[in-house]
Parts: C-alpha cells; structure tokens; sequence
C-alpha cells in the first residue's frame, strides 16, 4: 500500500492503479494520482496552470466500469476506482490519438512526442499526405513572437492564458467551425493591430511550438538553436515592484527566451511584456 501526499492535508481516497493500492488526497485526477506515483502518462492539451481542456485525448486512461475511456488530467479519483493506464485499449486509443494528430499537425517542435510515438508504435504516415492540414503560411508580424499555426492543434491553452483564465486581454480565440475551425484574432488582424498586450503568456502555455519567441523562431531557422547547450538561471524581474521570477534561457552567453516557475504562486508562469521580452538591453555590450 502507498499513500501518496498531494498538497495539504486532506481526506484520502482509496483507489487501484495498475494494480497497485494508491491512497490520494480527495480531489485528486487520476493524472495526479499517476505523476505522485511516478507514472508518465503522456498529455498534450493539459496545463499545469490552467483548467484541463479535454481536447487533446491523448492522457485517456482505461476505468473498470466505464464504458468508454477517460480523461486521466480532468476526471478525479473516486473511492475503489480501477485504473489501467497501459492495457491494450489505452495503447490503442493513445497510438490513433497520436497519428491522427501526427499526419494533421508538424509536430516536430512537441516535446516528448517521439518518444510516445515509437512507445505505442504510431505511425502517422499511414494516412497518408492528403491527411495534412490546408497549409498555414508562419505569421510574422511583429519582433517579438511568431505563429506557426501549422503546429497547432488546437489544444486552446494559448487561448484560456489569453483570456478569463489568466490575463483576461481575449486577444485570441478559436474561429472559424469544423474543419476550417483555427486560432486566430479579432478579424485575422495583424497582431499588432489585436487586443494583443504581448505577454507572452499563451507562448508559455502552448504545448507545440505552434506559439514561439521570434528569437528561437529565428535561431531555429538558421540551424543554431540548441537546448543541451542551454542554462537556465532563474531571477527576480527588477522593472517592478512585482518582482515576478522570470527564468533566462541562456545559449552562447546570450539570453534566447524568458519563462516564468509555474509553481511560482505570484506568477503561476505568466509575465507581462517587460519581463517576458525586456531583455535585450542585458546584452547590449
Ligand atoms: S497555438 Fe498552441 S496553445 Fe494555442 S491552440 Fe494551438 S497548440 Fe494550443
Ligand atoms: S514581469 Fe512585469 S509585472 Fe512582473 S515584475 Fe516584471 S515588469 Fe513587473
């Protein structure tokens, strides 16, 4: 028997995963309940600091007793639950989950992805080219982050970060139905011209790259951005008395992109445009 701790203290609720007796705080997801036991259960859609958006169904998980499959990020452990996170069905579901992603999507700046894949043996080219979503030209239209909207897969993160969940600027959000359903702004305007505030708060947030910093975008571009030789130190912003903890991402002594501790209970991750791009005075030399 483990009994797992998750934040404070609270009443415990007994449930089975894999096969094991796990005990959990009430309130808990069954994805809690897996990462406090060490268990990796692939996510795409999910945030640490946002409410789960049930999109992406690549964590479903097997519930002894439920006809369909689960949501592990969203769905909460209740008392004598029976969780089965690698059976034949969850590899099955993840690995169709995954190449129907995979031949839609350029999924080649996801983090962890490949992995998954080779995991559950996905193979998105079986779909063949025709899968691939009507192509969407990068934007670029200001200096400081750029959309590539051929890697999202509209998990809606950016847009939770971007409106009532964070910073409430709703300069984004989903247009557009069905097939021709895409992430954009007011009218497609230009960033610039959006309610946009550039905090870069849906760039921390989105799980593909889909959302990145222009300055990765460019070094990406040229061949020369490389995360092993990457440091990150992270610091105290001094442009306000906030004093939100930004964290620097350093490669050849030069500063590429600002992120922010989720776990930070001031910042939860997000930033406001003087922490998240203010930084090329640093090394201005
Ligand atoms: S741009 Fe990124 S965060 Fe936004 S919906 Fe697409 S994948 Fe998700
Ligand atoms: S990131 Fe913005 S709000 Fe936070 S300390 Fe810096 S200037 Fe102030």
């Amino acid at each position: 028997m483990t009994i797992v701790e998750i934040g404070l203290p609270k009443r415990l609720v007994e449930m089975t995963l894999d096969g094991e007796s796990v005990r959990v705080p009430e309130g808990a997801t069954i994805l809690d309940a897996c990462t406090a036991k060490g268990k990796s259960i692939p996510t795409l859609c999910y945030g640490d600091t946002l409410k789960p958006a049930n999109a992406c169904r690549v964590c479903m998980v097997e519930v002894e007793g439920s006809r369909t499959l689960v949501p592990s990020c969203s769905r909460k452990v209740e008392p004598g639950m029976v969780v089965h996170t690698d059976s034949e069905r969850t590899q099955h579901s993840r690995k169709l989950v995954l190449e129907l992603l995979g031949s839609a999507t350029d999924l080649s700046t996801t983090p962890h992805v490949d992995e998954w894949m080779s995991a559950c043996g996905a193979d998105p080219s079986r779909f063949g080219p025709e899968a691939e979503t009507k192509l969407q030209p990068t934007i670029v239209d200001n200096p400081l982050y750029v959309r590539d909207y051929g890697k999202c897969i509209m998990c809606y993160k950016c847009v939770d970060a971007c409106g009532d969940q964070w910073q409430n600027s709703f300069a984004i959000s989903v247009a557009g139905r069905g097939f021709d359903s895409r992430i954009s702004t007011e009218f497609s305007t230009p960033l610039p011209d959006s309610a946009c505030v550039y905090c870069g708060n849906c760039i921390e947030v989105c799980p593909t790259g889909a959302l990145s910093f222009k300055r990765e975008h460019d070094k990406r571009e040229d061949g020369t951005w490389d995360e092993s030789a990457q440091t990150q130190t992270t610091t105290v912003c001094t442009f306000c008395g906030v004093g939100c903890n930004l964290t620097l991402h350093v490669q050849d002594n030069e500063i590429v992109k600002v992120t922010s501790p989720h776990e930070s209970t001031v910042t939860h991750g997000n930033l406001c445009i003087k922490g998240r791009f203010g930084w090329q005075h640093v090394q201005n030399r």
